[in-house]
């Protein structure tokens, strides 16, 4: 998924917090599907968790936690920023013991695109891959964005043996800041995605061992081999991952698509995954995203055309808005300014991190002199400048929408300039980026976007690309993931056109566990999944309740009561006082809220002489009938708050 790091509405509040909570009541537990079928069935199912024993569990898990807090704290752990640590072990067929089997869990990143994490196990050993997040959707108001519950991964801590990263995109490594405070496992990935992570953990203060590795490399970790092979994606340093576990080999694809002429000259490693083809493959678990689209994606090089009709046509500056960790876009970019003669100005606090890093890594190359800082772009007439920003998703706080507000302290979009989205809006963004491309028409820029030229490609495999993955390995079972419900069932008819054993697809839900043979497999169990929900250093504190509660306030508003009655004898000491916010406007309203002033007096005055056992039940009379009248008069229903202060006299 091509989620923006910019995300600067999410940032704008650090997550510094140590403070971690974790919610049970937001892991929901999903009823098993009774999708077992005949051959399956063979494998016994195991007692499945019932309601009971979840939440009894999630009881368990403060206990177990603190264990696993105190260890890591104590445990000091370091930063390897080189593959020194590599472990390069010979490929030896794995033994499975009699009756042992393969569990393969997805924890997030199934019936969702966003907050990936799949566990694997076998034995005593589990291995991770991916560790997500997602950003809340219009019934999560106030949320910064979710992670996976890892209830399960937190009551086996000890046998987590490491997590493998297949690239650096939030959906893939926002999660890791939460889930390395209670797992203290090492993490793997290339070294874009390890710098992109270790930026995240420095900004958390999390320590961690992080370890690069290049595609090609093997990791042993317990009973398995961890293999790691280039892909194609929209951020460079992208793998699949090839399991060999005791029962057969997992090749898990990562997002990725086929790009025979990718921006860095090296294209996905198909001969890699049709190696494991020929020798076998037990499972394949593929990205579904845009297995809707017929076809082929096309390459990240055909966009370059557009960029150098845009730049030849463009009079004044060019401003163009891209995702941040879309390196090979960004390259592509700033080969079209250097030829154009133009000088390169990156803004949005994400792209400025992330273009800093890229170049020391290498992934970049922009010499030094064709970058220029924002505040010495006066220097140049505007046909000499180009803007690298972040913004393309219409986030209220980034460079592009700042630009265009006039809200930017030193850069404003201004007649003539030419304003290129480099991307297409996330679904749930829309209506935020077409604000921002209205506002720059109206202020006389000319835009040009994803509807009206090749400004963006995907970052995904279509069908065609797709079947070729699945033809490439031959898998005996495969497992849609990195989809909603509809993308993966789509994945599955497409396995299944191309003859695949219906049998052998799983669709699975999050929490499900996946037990797989050497000749079988059946979905057996579940374990505890969910959402955790993050709002600024809260971990998941937010529940339903509080949800429900933002949303009535953002309806209807609020009416907050204050009576004030003797302590002793119940007696209404003042006039009953009525404020509201966000409910009518005040002023004109007098006639409204004086009549609920007398509401609430007179029932303040038919308790009169009760006992202070009784005002909550003052509180509840009142709020009731305040809620009736309100209702009657307005058809509205805000949140009614009656605050009771006892005096002594
Ligand atoms: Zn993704
Ligand atoms: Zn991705």
């Amino acid at each position: 998924m091509e989620i923006n790091t910019a995300q600067e509405t999410v940032k704008k509040k650090k997550k510094t917090s140590s403070q971690v909570k974790k919610n049970a009541t937001a892991s929901k537990k999903k009823t098993q599907k009774n999708t077992a079928t005949t051959a399956q069935k063979s494998i016994k199912p195991k007692k499945r968790v019932d309601k009971k024993s979840v939440i009894d569990v999630s009881k368990d898990k403060k206990s177990a936690k603190k264990t696993v807090a105190q260890k890591a704290a104590v445990k000091e752990t370091k930063i390897l920023k080189t593959a020194k640590k590599r472990e390069v072990k010979k490929e030896k067929k794995p033994t499975s013991k009699r009756g042992e089997t393969l569990k393969i869990i997805p924890l997030g990143g199934i019936g969702e695109i966003g907050k990936n994490m799949t566990v694997l196990e076998y034995g005593k050993d589990i291995i991770v891959i991916d560790c997500g997040l997602s950003f809340p959707d219009e019934e999560m108001p106030g949320v910064d964005f979710v992670i996976p519950d890892i209830t399960y991964l937190t009551q086996n801590a000890d046998r987590v043996r490491g997590i493998f990263i297949t690239h650096g995109h939030e959906d893939h490594i926002g999660g890791l800041p939460y889930a390395l405070r209670d797992i203290n496992a090492p993490v793997y990935g290339t070294r874009l995605t390890v710098a992109l992570i270790e930026h995240k953990l420095e900004e958390a203060k999390i320590k961690a061992e992080l370890n690069c590795v290049k595609p090609g490399d093997t990791v042993k970790k317990g009973c398995f081999s961890i293999e790691f092979i280039k892909t194609s994606h929209s951020i460079a340093g992208a793998v699949a991952l090839a399991i060999t576990t005791p029962v057969g080999v997992v090749i898990h694809t990562g997002d990725f698509k086929v790009d025979y002429t990718p921006i860095d000259g090296e294209p996905i490693d198909i001969a890699r995954f049709a190696h494991y083809g020929t020798k076998g493959v037990l499972a394949l678990l593929s990205d579904s995203t845009n297995v809707e689209r017929a076809g082929y994606t096309q390459s990240e090089k055909d966009i370059g055309k557009t960029f150098e009709r845009c730049f030849s046509a463009a009079k004044g500056r060019v401003i163009v808005a891209s995702f941040a960790s879309n390196i090979y876009r960004i390259q592509q970019i700033a080969n079209t300014a250097i030829a154009f003669g133009r000088v390169i100005c990156f803004q949005g606090r994400s792209m400025i991190m992330i273009a800093q890093v890229a170049r020391e890594l290498g992934y970049l190359n922009i010499p030094e002199e064709n970058i220029v800082d924002v505040d010495k772009l006066k220097r140049y007439e505007p046909d000499e400048i180009c803007v690298i920003t972040t913004g393309t998703q219409g986030e209220p706080m980034s460079g592009l929408t700042r630009m265009a507000n006039a809200s930017h302290n030193k850069l404003n979009v201004g007649k003539g300039d030419t304003v290129i989205i480099s991307a297409s809006a996330i679904p749930g963004n829309e209506v935020g980026v077409a604000r921002v491309i209205n506002r720059l028409y109206a202020i006389g820029a000319d835009v040009v976007y994803d509807n009206m030229a090749d400004v963006h490609v995907s970052g995904h495999a279509c069908r065609e690309e797709l079947k070729l993955m699945l033809t490439l390995t031959k898998p005996k079972f495969f497992i849609p993931v990195h989809g909603e419900e509809r993308h993966l069932h789509q994945h599955a008819r497409l396995a299944s056109e191309i003859g695949m054993d219906d049998n052998n697809v799983f669709v699975m839900e999050l929490g499900n566990v996946l037990e797989l043979n050497r000749r079988k497999g059946a979905i057996t169990n579940d374990v505890v999944c969910g959402s955790v929900m993050v709002d600024g250093s809260g971990v998941g504190d937010i529940g339903d309740a509080v949800l429900r509660e933002r949303k009535q306030l953002s309806q209807d508003g609020l009416v907050t009561v204050v009576v004030t009655l003797d302590k002793k004898t119940g007696k209404l000491l003042s006039p009953v006082e009525v404020l509201s916010k966000g409910f009518v406007f005040v002023k004109s309203s007098e006639d409204l809220l004086n009549e609920a002033k007398n509401i609430a007096t007179s029932t303040a005055e038919l308790f009169e002489g009760a006992h202070r056992s009784e005002w909550s039940t003052i509180k509840n009379t009142m709020g009731s009938s305040l809620k009736k009248y309100f209702f009657n008069k307005t058809k509205r229903t805000p949140m009614i708050m009656p605050i009771i202060i006892e005096i002594e006299v």
